[in-house]
């Protein structure tokens, strides 16, 4: 349910990223004649069938796939456990380059593929892990969740548990999706400030480990808090860069300038699926 209200929380394309878009699309033979200028963010959820071709682009005339069509939008997978290993596996490439290239017998095509990878799946086969009503056996957890290669979960930024929501629970008074887009567009604002000389850059997730450096300071504290927390779970080079552009996220949405302690935090909380797998399911 999280997943599929992304889009309404997204904030609209600039020009050039409508433009972008809309080349896809009319290469892909998606566009309406005489239509105007996209505003709204992609947000394709193709279904766990699809072939590995519609996934990432192909066919007799190399045609853009879901990856591409997702460009500057959303590429929402449901039930990612179901998803073939070989079309999961052939994302890795196109989530580093940001861009895909088929290969026909006549040449070639390579079309952009910026896009947000989300996916959902239940925690185990059944889906009523937690519950006495769950019959799955450990065994059956793991091969079901090893289904997602260690290099697809590195490639997630973010990565949550979400348990068994409690109907009477009156606390449950989330916040609406208008008032969390109000805080999406100003962090984004800030983003785009903070990239303005930088050429192909528009959001945090976008940043290199050279930029990280430029633009994600920390201090002696959240450094600490870090190392700390890398010893304790083996972090290494990219899942630490990860830690550190989803603080610096977390803070442009409270406004600060400095990445502080509390958003370290917070962004450490961001990935639990994988500190320690088996305590995990017995959690
Ligand atoms: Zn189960």
């Amino acid at each position: 349910m999280i997943a599929k209200r992304i889009p309404s929380i997204l904030p609209n394309m600039t020009e050039e990223e409508s433009l972008e878009v809309m080349k896809i699309y009319s290469v892909a033979n998606l566009l309406k004649t005489k239509c105007a200028l996209l505003t709204e963010r992609p947000f394709r959820a193709p279904h766990h069938n699809a072939s590995t071709n519609s996934l990432i682009g192909g066919g007799t005339y190399a045609r853009p796939g879901e990856i591409s069509l997702a460009h500057n939008g959303v590429l929402f997978l449901d039930e990612m456990g179901e998803f073939s290993r070989k079309s999961l596996d052939s994302l890795r490439q196109p989530l580093e380059d940001k861009s895909v290239t088929i290969t026909r017998v006549w040449g070639s095509n390579t079309y952009p593929a910026n896009f947000m990878l989300v996916g959902a799946m239940n925690p185990c086969p059944c889906g009523y892990f937690g519950q006495e009503k769950c019959r799955c056996t450990d065994y059956e957890i793991l091969k079901y969740r090893q289904k997602l290669s260690g290099p697809i979960m590195d490639r997630m930024d973010i990565q949550k548990y979400v348990g068994i929501v409690d109907f009477f629970d009156e606390d449950l008074q989330g916040k609406s999706s208008r008032d969390i887009r109000i805080v999406m567009e100003k962090a984004r604002k800030l983003q785009q400030e903070r990239f303005r000389d930088v050429p192909s850059i528009n959001c945090n997730a976008q940043m290199t480990p050279a930029h990280i450096d430029r633009f994600c300071r920390l201090d002696s504290g959240t450094i600490s808090l870090l190392r700390v927390a890398a010893e304790r779970f083996q972090y290494i080079g990219r899942a630490i860069h990860k830690y550190i552009k989803i603080a610096r996220t977390i803070a442009d949405m409270e406004e600060s300038e400095d990445i502080r302690y509390e958003h370290m935090r917070k962004s450490l909380l961001s990935r639990d699926l994988e500190k320690d797998k088996l305590a995990f399911i017995r959690r």
